[in-house]
């Protein structure tokens, strides 16, 4: 019995697929289906090669995309689930999906194998093997077919 699931896509095919899992599980158990795309951070250049202003608006721009992706994600992928919410937040990919999934009490935590880089590493993605190194709680991971 899940109450709380928490996705994480990184708009890639492989999360996609994860996905559909995770969008059936949350209809199986009527869990809340919470939503989360982690912005990588980039490094801190401020001031550096680019001063303060254009690089606040760089920051807004990207921010933006990443929420009309994510926008456009629910559209087409979830439609007539209710009890969805999500999250669009700066940082590293695997430290705010655990710190996401402990702020909506996330009873299980679902994720790719692999990303859009689509780096192998041995068995999975790096942020799916930390998500599962480091998760309290049990992760599901899905890896697509070849
Ligand atoms: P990777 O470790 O990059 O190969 O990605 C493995 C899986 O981790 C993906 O299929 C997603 O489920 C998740 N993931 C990777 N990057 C992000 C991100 N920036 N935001 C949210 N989830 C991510």
């Amino acid at each position: 019995m899940f109450q709380s699931i928490l996705f994480a896509t990184d708009f890639s095919e492989s999360s996609d697929h994860a996905f559909q899992y995770a969008l059936s599980m949350a209809r199986k158990f009527e869990s809340r289906l919470g939503i989360i795309h982690v912005i990588s951070e980039p490094v801190d250049l401020r001031g550096f090669y680019v001063p303060h202003i254009s690089f606040d608006k760089l920051e807004e721009e990207i921010e933006q995309g990443a929420l009309k992706m994510m926008e456009k994600f629910c559209r087409t992928h979830v439609q007539d689930y209710a009890k969805v919410e999500s999250f669009v937040v700066p940082g590293i990919p695997f430290d705010e999906i655990i710190k996401k999934a402990a702020e909506i009490n996330a009873d299980l935590i679902v994720v790719g194998t692999h990303g859009r880089t689509g780096l192998d590493h041995v068995l999975f993605g790096s942020t799916a093997e930390k998500v599962v190194r480091k998760s309290t709680v049990p992760v599901m991971t899905i890896r697509i077919k070849e």
